[in-house]
């Protein structure tokens, strides 16, 4: 099997298998027991905690754990807006993923906010003059995404913050699929909060963190306990965040200049790039759909006119061992064209043909444009 779906998951990397297993098994402790397995839980937790910190250049008490991105997402939507609401007004885009747009949506529906959704060019890049006509002086707080999982799109964050801060709005970033890709940096992008999930990286599913900005008041999504200095009750999941841990440090690099990716991102951005060119000039019509250049280097989405994205995909599957995506992971399966794709104004016959490749590594995409140029042709013979 080639394996190219690495933006909706990727397995647990052995180094990360390892470190966890010590705390599923002799080291099982409650990290609030006070004994000596306790005591011992308690350590590595906080030794994971300094571990993330480290790798986005940030203090060990800026980081929550969660049950990763989706909880992270709207820890940092709802957390925020609540413990502040000033004109209870939040700005984010209208490619967001789901966890950011719900936790959006139900501020408006449960607590009397308003959402500007900003729009995005053709490219998927977000409107930044449109950002700056919405924000004022009583917005709450702007979530901009940093890598779009289904177009690869990297958004000008940086831009879009300094903006915010203009007006004494905090600034949310998910930053889900961007780790361990492009540099993520809180403090360079100006954020006060930012969101990371294990599983893109190798870590277990249902692992995933918060770090938000020190002194920043934070409304509690899930109460009890108090863990997490009252942020986040419940027993901590100690594997997981040893997990995290471990597949951040693997990761990123922490350099004098800030946290950069530790992966050889030019070699899968050119190999990216070769197959890219490859898909467009074998399969008639094609288009990349997301940003030629400002965009993840092991990601690379097209739009196939004349075929179904969910044929093709099978087709690749079936004939060639290739397994991609469709589009999202969570909008797989369903029928409706992404949200996405028509927010880039992609027609929605159009937008049905999308097809995601997502790679871990530089070799995972040989050889592969050939089978897709195949792939495509098949379902354009079988359809025309
Ligand atoms: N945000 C983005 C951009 C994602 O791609 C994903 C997962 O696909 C999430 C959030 C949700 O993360 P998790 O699957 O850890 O809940």
């Amino acid at each position: 099997m080639r394996y190219l779906d690495a933006a909706a998951t990727t397995p647990v990397r052995r180094e990360v298998l390892e470190a966890m297993w010590p705390y599923l098994t002799g080291e099982f402790g409650n990290p609030s027991s006070h004994h000596g397995l306790g005591d011992a839980a308690a350590r590595a937790l906080e030794g994971a905690r300094a571990d993330v910190a480290a790798a986005l250049g940030a203090r060990p008490a800026e980081i929550v754990w969660t049950s990763g991105g989706t909880e992270a997402d709207n820890l940092a939507v709802k957390g925020l807006a609540l413990a502040r609401p000033r004109d209870r007004h939040v700005v984010t885009t209208r490619i967001e993923h789901p966890a950011v747009l719900e936790a959006c949506d139900h501020l408006v529906r449960l607590h009397g906010f308003r959402v500007d959704l900003l729009d995005v060019d053709a490219d998927g890049v977000v409107d930044l003059a449109q950002a700056e006509r919405v924000i004022g002086p009583g917005t709450t707080l702007v979530s901009v995404m940093l890598a779009n999982n289904e177009i690869g799109t990297v958004q000008p964050v940086a831009e879009v913050a300094a903006l915010a801060r203009r007006h004494g709005a905090l600034v949310h970033t998910d930053a889900v699929q961007a780790v361990g890709s492009v540099v993520v940096d809180p403090q360079r992008l100006g954020v006060d909060a930012l969101t990371v999930s294990g599983h893109k990286l190798g870590a277990p599913k249902g692992s995933g963190a918060l770090w938000v900005r020190r002194g920043l008041a934070l409304e509690p999504l899930v109460h009890g306990g108090g863990q997490e200095r009252g942020r986040r009750s419940g027993t901590e999941n100690v594997a997981a965040a040893v997990g995290l841990a471990t597949a951040l440090r693997l990761a990123v690099t922490t350099t004098p200049d800030g946290p950069r990716p530790s992966g050889p991102v030019a070699e899968l951005a050119a190999a990216r790039d070769a197959f890219v060119r490859e898909v467009l000039a074998g399969a008639d019509g094609a288009v990349l759909t997301g940003h030629p250049t400002e965009r993840l280097p092991g990601h690379a989405s097209f739009c196939f006119p004349g075929t179904s994205g969910e044929v093709v995909l099978l087709g690749l599957e079936q004939d060639h061992g290739i397994v991609c995506s469709s589009g999202s992971a969570c909008a797989a399966g369903s029928d409706e064209p992404s949200e996405v794709l028509l927010a880039l104004g992609v027609v929605p016959e159009v937008a049905r043909t999308a097809v995601r490749f997502t790679a871990a590594s530089p070799a995972d995409f040989e050889g592969v444009a050939g089978a897709v140029v195949d792939a495509v042709r098949r379902v354009r013979a079988l359809a025309g």
